[in-house]
């Protein structure tokens, strides 16, 4: 609801406000200054004419005189030439002189010539004055003067109101006289009032034409991005962000346009960014974005994403992939104490053209600047994104990396309930796949990745090593030490295996003390090496439990090759199994490769073998 108050109303009718005033500003000037001064200053003009003519005439008249005095011409011969020269003289088309004489008679008339010779004492005008008699009094009183009175216009008989000029010719006794009627007075006043109140009609209006159009010019493109800004701010989920304001002038409200538009261009931007990104399989996708977004679209040279193991204190750099340690800008002592990074450590942006030397931990103090921008979820700080910039490059523009950095902290903003979100999942997804005692991938994991294990190995002509191993006697270490120090000792049995095979070989937490090893990419027969390997390094290894005391063990280990041994990866697995048993039956800390029979021997007895049978269907066991 608009108020009385101006500041209340709308531009439009503030606009046709002021014009309006502007109107009768304008209107009273001309009528209470304008008009009236023109008016005055007509009539002024008027007079001065008259009076500019009759001097003409009196110096005609004075000529002849001359000519008389100088003896050139009688003086009847002199007044007569005067009289005929002013009778045929004619002024503004029809305006005339006069001469009657002091007693007063009529000397000279071009329009009443029969006038001539007669007095004039006893003529008045209709409203009884005495006109010739007042010429006389004037000429007598000033010399010269102007009277007021009322007489006909050439060609006409009704008496006009009328003004003239007088003036003495005093040599002969004469009075020269012109006049102007009044109502051409009037006609040329009224002309000119036409003249000014069309004008001002004619500007007002213009005036208001163009107020309006102006107004309804502002206000039409106003309200659009008024109506934009309110979708925005309402939040609803059907905001058109490919709406955009045509821009049709550079004023503010072009650049206001411009930016509305600008502002719509980077929040469609923005949503399509989300869009893109939460649509993305991976974290390292969402990464490789993110860098791009930085790096490509806010020209912002040298920048790294790291994300931060908020449990072990760790970070490491998760864009660009595959960063040496030794090019890093930072002490790389971060990475495995996120806590000495200023901006992980502090939640806040930390940038070093205002402070240089803000963090110790950057190393290219000398040439280069940073800015550190921790990406914050719930007040825990999960990832950093860090650009670092060439000295004379910072100089160059600030402005432009302020606005850069305004720009980074929205997409960021925007990408973190994602990169939350997909972290959850992973973390999620990586514990469902792994034994939380032991670290290793469990038998779930197996299943997932083991037809592209498979697959792999075939298409490169190689083949997989199938190990499956069980400690000797565990249940005894439980019965004896407990429960703790039979974790314990599996805990270091899977480490001892891990680093046993190489980091490209799976290890898996099969079952309780039983631990499945799957060599990639192996030649044929090579299996038997690493079995006998993993025998040796476990009855090496010293099981140190929490009482000081150190066990030794031994394993048994079973092993088959795929697809040496059958063509189904699973059928290896079950042989590996039965050879496993035979290990067992044959006196331990031993390996023993499957073969035919054993599996055959193991199928009908229906012993051992059927584990590993319901292994492909059954969930982890730890
Ligand atoms: P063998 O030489 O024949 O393999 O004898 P064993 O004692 O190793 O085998 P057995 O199958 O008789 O016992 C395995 C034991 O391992 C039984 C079970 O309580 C124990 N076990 C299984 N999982 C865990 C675990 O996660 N932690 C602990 N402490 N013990 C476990
Ligand atoms: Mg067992
Ligand atoms: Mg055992």
């Amino acid at each position: 609801m608009r108020g009385l108050r101006f500041s209340q109303w709308s531009i439009l009718a503030k606009i046709l406000f002021i014009s309006c005033l502007s109107i009768s500003v304008l209107l009273m000037i001309v009528f209470l200054y304008f008009i009236p001064n023109i008016q005055t200053r007509i009539v002024d003009e008027k007079r001065i004419g008259m009076q500019q003519v009759v001097e003409v005439a009196y110096g005609i008249v004075h000529f002849f005189h001359q000519e008389f005095t100088q003896g050139v011409l009688e003086e009847e011969q002199a007044k007569k030439l005067a009289i005929e020269a002013l009778r045929r003289i004619r002024y503004r088309e029809k305006e005339y002189f006069w001469i009657n004489d002091t007693r007063p008679v009529m000397v000279m008339h071009p329009n009443f010539p029969e006038l001539e010779g007669k007095s004039l004492n006893d003529y008045a005008d209709p409203h009884g004055k005495r006109l010739f008699m007042a010429f006389v009094d004037v000429v007598n009183l000033k010399g010269q003067g102007f009277v007021e009175y009322h007489w006909p216009k050439p060609g006409g008989k009704e008496p006009m109101p009328k003004m003239s000029f007088v003036k003495g010719f005093t040599p002969w006794g004469w009075v020269i006289g012109s006049g102007i009627y009044m109502d051409d007075v009037a006609t040329e006043i009224r002309e000119m009032r036409l003249i000014s109140m069309s004008g001002v009609t004619l500007f007002a209006v213009l005036t208001l034409l163009l107020a309006l159009l102006v107004g309804r010019g502002i206000t039409h493109r106003l309200s659009k991005v008024i109506v934009g800004l309110k979708e925005i701010a309402s939040g609803h989920g059907n905001v058109d962000i490919r709406k955009r304001i045509s821009i049709t002038s550079i004023d503010e409200i072009g650049v206001l346009s411009n930016e509305f538009n600008e502002l719509m261009e980077s929040i469609a931007r923005l949503n399509h960014f989300k869009k893109v990104i939460e649509e993305d399989d991976s974290l390292e996708d969402v990464y490789t974005r993110l860098w791009e977004t930085f790096h490509l679209s806010l020209d912002l040279t040298q920048c790294l994403i790291y994300e931060v193991d908020v449990m072990n204190h760790t970070m490491r750099v998760v864009y660009p992939p595959d960063v040496e340690e030794s090019l890093l800008p930072c002490n790389a002592e971060i990475l495995v104490n996120c806590e000495l990074c200023k901006a992980k450590k502090s939640g806040h942006e930390v940038g070093s053209m205002d402070f240089p030397r803000i963090c110790r931990q950057f190393l290219l103090f000398d040439s280069h600047d940073h800015v550190c921008l921790p990406m914050s979820i719930g007040g825990s700080t999960v990832g950093l994104v860090q650009f670092v910039m060439k000295k004379a490059d910072m100089h160059v523009d600030r402005q432009n990396q302020i606005d850069g950095m305004f720009k980074v902290e929205q997409y960021l903003k925007e990408s973190l309930p994602v990169i939350e979100s997909k972290r959850l999942l992973q973390t999620l997804r990586e514990s469902a796949l792994r034994d939380p005692l032991t670290g290793l991938h469990n038998r779930r994991f197996l299943q997932e990745c083991i037809d592209g294990v498979c697959f792999g190995a075939v298409r490169r002509h190689k083949s997989l090593g199938v190990m499956m191993c069980d400690l000797d006697h565990f249940k005894q270490v439980n019965d004896t030490h407990g429960h703790g120090a039979g974790d314990a000792v599996l805990k270091a049995l899977a480490k001892v295996i891990r680093e046993t095979v190489r980091a490209a070989d799976l290890v898996i937490r099969f079952g309780g003390e039983e631990f499945l090893v799957v060599l990639v990419d192996i030649d044929p027969g090579e299996t038997e090496r690493l079995a006998e390997k993993v025998l040796r390094n476990v009855a090496a290894c010293e099981f140190r439990i929490s009482n000081g005391r150190i066990l030794r063990k031994t394993i048994s280990i079973g092993y088959g090759e795929f697809p040496g041994d059958a063509e189904q990866f699973w059928t290896v697995l079950k042989s590996a199994d039965v050879a496993l048993y035979h290990s067992k039956t044959t006196g331990r800390n031993r390996a023993t490769r499957a073969d035919a029979e054993m599996l055959l021997a193991a199928e009908q007895s229906g012993k051992p073998g059927e584990k590993s049978e319901s292994a492909e269907h059954q969930a982890a066991r730890p």
